[in-house]
């Protein structure tokens, strides 16, 4: 362990009183300090506490439950090596890619303990996974519906389920996963402990969560470095036919080694990859419809710098943890704010800056709108680009603000800076844990804003007086 790192933190992975074998494996996993979520949930574990996290991927809340799981799993007698096991814990998780990530956690933190853990996913046969499950497991990571296949063909036998984790509930609830979990949890002993995270809190999660905890400690976490402050964020204005000329662009003019692109469609998602492909940029494309095969593919080329483009729609991309992105781009704008910053948030991790950048068509402009005042800031607009002024139905003052050399300005849409800093003031975020701690984007210094003078072309915060 780092003793530099860990005298200058308050807090150590030793204060938890883990098992040495799960105390060998952080270290050799090279954690020094716990992080904030950590710090608060392996406690409340280990005394056997329900929980209700509000945090996001990124804060090492994966690590914050399993190692006090695989902690209360070992601290029982184990069974003689030729009783079949029980499934102690159950994760479920909504995308396959976060069921392997977290399956992969349980097998980093628990190499040195006696622990079996499986992994059922659908979009695969299920043939090997019976076959894991047959010797028995203690933990089991699942996604909803396969758990609920192989528990109806009796291959499976939740009835000594001790712990339930319930991981990315909200994204559970996205993709309509509801019923299949509440099918399985009726399944579960109800004497039980359950975790429950979720980066969001709708209404319906908060009546799922007290409908399944009793007496939850609740926890609450921001990242360390708010997404939208380690983000420099951009906008490029263009029209829906140029976005392709503009993403090639990009990729060309810029020092993006791994970017993950964000499209709203599957079919577009192999469109734009195709088309990057073709024009010899190492692109692969992820989403839901490809085999399981193809999507692990894709991503280890992705971790191993064989790809350097990867277009994903946003369930595919959900759970991927991949450090070192330089850049996000949204091709598509998303469909709605929080979306914004689950994917601005692929880039600037583990303390990282990171790059964002938005195509914002002509019928994109409330939702952009939507996204400035949600993150409490003003996108900077991008005009050093080809596809720029986009359209004649750009605003006129917009149209004025014609292409220059780097020039970066203040997008404010026909507002005068005065009304833009009402709006921010007045502007109530959405209540979530994304939403809550961001504070509002540091303007840049005045004098590396765009100078119009040399062109004699108007700068758009000057042409405010409209009729
Ligand atoms: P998660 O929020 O669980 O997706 O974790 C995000 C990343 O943080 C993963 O790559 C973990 O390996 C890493 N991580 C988790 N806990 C720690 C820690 N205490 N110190 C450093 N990295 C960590």
């Amino acid at each position: 362990m780092d003793h530099e790192q860990e005298e200058e933190s308050e807090h150590s992975f030793y204060e938890f009183d883990l098992a040495e074998p799960i105390v060998k494996a952080i270290r050799e996993t090279g954690y020094s300090v716990p992080t904030p979520i950590q710090v608060q949930a392996i406690p409340l574990i280990m005394e056997g506490r329900d929980v209700l996290g509000c945090a996001q991927t990124g804060t090492g809340k994966t690590a914050a439950f399993a190692l006090p799981v695989i902690h209360r799993l070992t601290q029982c007698r184990q069974p003689p090596k030729n009783q079949i096991r029980k499934v102690r814990a159950l994760v479920l998780t909504p995308t396959r890619e976060l069921a392997a990530q977290v399956d992969e956690s349980f097998r980093t933190y628990g190499k040195h303990s006696p622990l079996r853990h499986a992994l059922v996913f659908g979009g695969v046969g299920a043939t090997r996974q019976i076959k894991t499950l047959k010797p028995g497991v203690d933990i089991l990571v699942a996604t909803p519906g396969r758990l609920l296949d192989l528990l109806k063909q009796e291959h499976v036998d939740l009835g000594y389920v001790e712990i339930l984790v319930l991981d990315e509930a909200d994204r559970m609830l996205d993709m309509g996963f509801l019923p299949d979990v509440t099918e399985l949890i009726r399944e579960l002993p109800t004497a039980r402990q359950t975790l429950f995270f979720s980066a969001t809190m709708p209404p319906d999660i908060v009546d799922l969560a007290s409908s399944i905890l009793q007496d939850p400690a609740e926890i609450h976490v921001a990242p360390e470095h708010p997404t939208v402050e380690a983000v420099d964020q951009y906008v490029y204005h263009v029209e829906k036919h140029n976005k392709l000329q503009l993403l090639m662009h990009f990729l060309m003019s810029r020092q993006a080694s791994r970017v993950l692109v964000f499209v709203k469609m599957k079919h577009h998602a192999d469109r734009v990859a195709g088309q990057l492909v073709r024009h010899d940029i190492k692109a692969d494309a992820i989403h839901s419809d490809k085999t399981q095969l193809m999507r692990e593919k894709a991503l280890a080329d992705f971790k191993a710098n064989r790809v350097n483009v990867l277009v994903a729609t946003d369930i595919a991309a959900r759970g991927i943890d991949v450090d070192g992105i330089t850049h996000v781009v949204n091709y598509d704008v998303p469909r709605d704010c929080e979306t914004y910053v689950h994917r601005i948030g692929r880039t600037a991790r583990a303390g990282n800056r990171g790059i964002a950048v938005t195509f914002c068509e002509p019928e994109d402009e409330d939702a952009l709108r939507a996204i400035e005042r949600f993150i409490r800031c003003v996108l900077l607009v991008e005009t050093d680009h080809p596809e720029y002024p986009p359209a004649p139905t750009r605003a006129p003052e917009l149209q004025r603000e014609a292409p220059s050399d780097r020039a970066k300005t203040r997008h404010r849409r026909g507002r005068s800076k005065k009304e833009v800093a009402k709006e921010n003031k007045e502007t109530t975020a959405p209540r979530s844990a994304v939403g809550q701690d961001i504070k509002p984007r540091r303007q840049p210094p005045r004098e590396k804003q765009f100078r119009p003078e040399k062109q004699g072309k108007k700068r758009s915060g000057q042409t405010r007086k409209r009729g």
